[in-house]
């Protein structure tokens, strides 16, 4: 049997995912009316999809280590690693390629930046208190789930009569700004020059949150930090902040070394095998309370953005924009790898397709593609992917190979480019092109982590930062879409690297045998 699946699974897949369904649908139903009539009914049921979430996001290391580890155990040698090591990654790069590609061709035929008027919501009052600016108003930034680390440039007139300032600092959370206290780092003046904090300000005056003119990332120092970050100084820390991919790459040379220890080797990656399997039997008793935690995830975060009679004025503002990323989202899962499955997989992509439901939902009410790994691994394996393919490719995908999130960077940066009225070349595309692929692979699989990492593409080519704000309402929701999306190509890639591997047989016969 495959180690990442125990086999005779009871549970029928199909009425697993009706409830899952019914769950979502649910959900929908009661976040609706939990946004206007009930508000406090949102918020009273989201803890038990916050237990579902940790739940599964608590499997995710020791089932990363387990199946990394095992995945290289299954190779016997490293240097066969080395190549469907190799595939893996250039297959990954093709398909976010791809996908990025779709992204920015929709976006360059609906343009639905044009006309978006920026504003409103950025407008924001502020003092100075001892050393410290502190912004009132404004900025309406939602809380950023997992990672609050943001960049705000603040541009306005310290006195009536000065030049324009900019300040530079991190607001460590937002909830809906209402009063936030920046520490003072500098001021810098329009010419680049920086100057100490003004001892006291005027309150009351008008700051506004506008384009900020100092850029600092190029691509080769967000290459560089890229690389940096792929070698944690602590192996605990970074699986503690959900940072999976130095603990694949740690996990995959402790197999490798593993394998070259002889008997003493094979007790360990023994014990990992047990662990795997242990984990795996852990996420079905999981799965039993999903219905339950998937109706609470999505009532509640409707709920959270104001039912139907919130969000949908807000969707409708940006209708375009969000139009365009769901429709290349759908182009590149219907269409694009349903091809790649298909042509090169070898699979029949409707039957792939109803073994990953489970998956898929769970990716869409968790909006988390490490969350859904353990389901990404069930539903591969029940979809007949050798468990020596999925448990390498599986656990690599859902950190790197991202297609929804490279996609939605790409149409945010453009949809931002041109509310904002810049004017990108071809050149400047180029530039998305490859940041935002290179953004998607630096995502963690967390909820919104995209919104973040967003910051390398916009400072790529020199949009502003802020202008992340016009997109942050309905963030939420596409990054359903997109973790949706990035768990399908996940799922899609296992397939195909499980072709590309060669015949179902496992020992391979010698040359010349056939
Ligand atoms: N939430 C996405 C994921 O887990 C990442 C993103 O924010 O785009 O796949």
């Amino acid at each position: 049997d495959p180690p990442g699946e125990p086999s005779g699974d009871a549970d029928d897949p199909r009425r697993g995912s009706n409830l899952l369904l019914i769950g979502i649908l649910a959900g929908v139903a009661l976040g609706a009316v939990a946004g206007g009539q009930w508000p406090q009914f949102g918020r009273g049921v989201e803890f038990l999809g916050e237990v579902f979430l940790h739940a599964l996001m608590l499997m995710v290391v020791p089932l990363v280590v387990c199946s990394m580890v095992m995945g290289v155990a299954a190779f016997g040698d490293v240097r066969k690693l080395g190549g469907i090591g190799l595939e893996t990654l250039v297959y990954y790069t093709i398909t976010t390629a791809l996908a990025v590609l779709v992204g920015l061709v929709a976006v360059n035929l609906t343009r639905p930046g044009e006309g978006v008027t920026i504003g409103e919501s950025v407008a924001a009052s502020w003092r100075i208190e001892d050393d410290t600016l502190v912004i009132e108003g404004g900025a309406k930034l939602e809380k950023i789930d997992y990672d609050h680390k943001y960049r705000v440039v603040v541009q306005g007139r310290a006195k009536p009569d000065a030049e324009v300032e900019t300040y530079h600092g991190r607001i460590p959370e937002y909830a809906a700004v209402t009063e936030t206290e920046l520490p003072i780092q500098h001021w810098e003046l329009a010419d680049g020059t920086s100057v100490a904090p003004p001892v006291s300000g005027e309150p009351g005056l008008q700051l506004e949150l506008a384009r900020a003119p100092v850029q600092d990332k190029t691509i080769l120092e967000v290459v560089r930090e890229v690389v940096v970050g792929l070698v944690p100084k602590n192996l605990i820390m970074a699986a503690a902040e959900t940072q999976v991919l130095p603990v694949i790459l740690f996990a995959l040379a402790l197999g490798a070394v593993l394998t070259t220890l002889g008997e003493r080797g094979g007790h360990v990656i023994l014990f990992f095998d047990g662990l795997n399997e242990a984990i795996m039997i852990m996420v079905r008793g999981i799965m039993y309370f999903a219905p339950i935690g998937i109706f609470a995830l999505v009532a509640g975060r409707l709920g959270r953005a104001g039912g139907f009679e919130g969000f949908l004025p807000q969707l409708r503002q940006i209708a375009w924009y969000a139009g365009t990323v769901i429709g290349a989202l759908g182009f590149h899962a219907l269409i694009v790898l349903p091809a790649l499955l298909l042509f090169v997989g070898k699979k029949n992509p409707i039957a792939y397709a109803s073994g990953m439901v489970t998956a898929l939902m769970t990716a869409f009410s968790t909006a988390s593609s490490a969350a859904t790994l353990p389901l990404t691994l069930r539903g591969v394996a029940k979809n007949g992917v050798r468990a020596r393919a999925a448990s390498f490719v599986c656990p690599l995908g859902t950190t790197i190979n991202m297609d929804g999130t490279a996609m939605y960077e790409a149409v945010a940066a453009m949809f931002i480019a041109q509310a904002y009225g810049i004017e990108l070349t071809i050149a400047h595309q180029v530039i998305i092109f490859l940041t935002a692929t290179l953004a998607a692979i630096g995502a963690a699989g967390i909820p919104e982590a995209g919104l973040v990492t967003m910051v390398i593409v916009l400072n790529a080519v020199n949009l502003p930062t802020d202008g992340i704000v016009l997109i942050l309402a309905i963030d939420w929701f596409l990054d359903r879409c997109r973790t949706t999306v990035n768990v399908w190509g996940d799922s899609i890639g296992a397939a195909v690297i499980d072709q590309l591997e060669g015949s179902p047989d496992p020992p391979e016969l010698p040359a010349g045998a056939t």
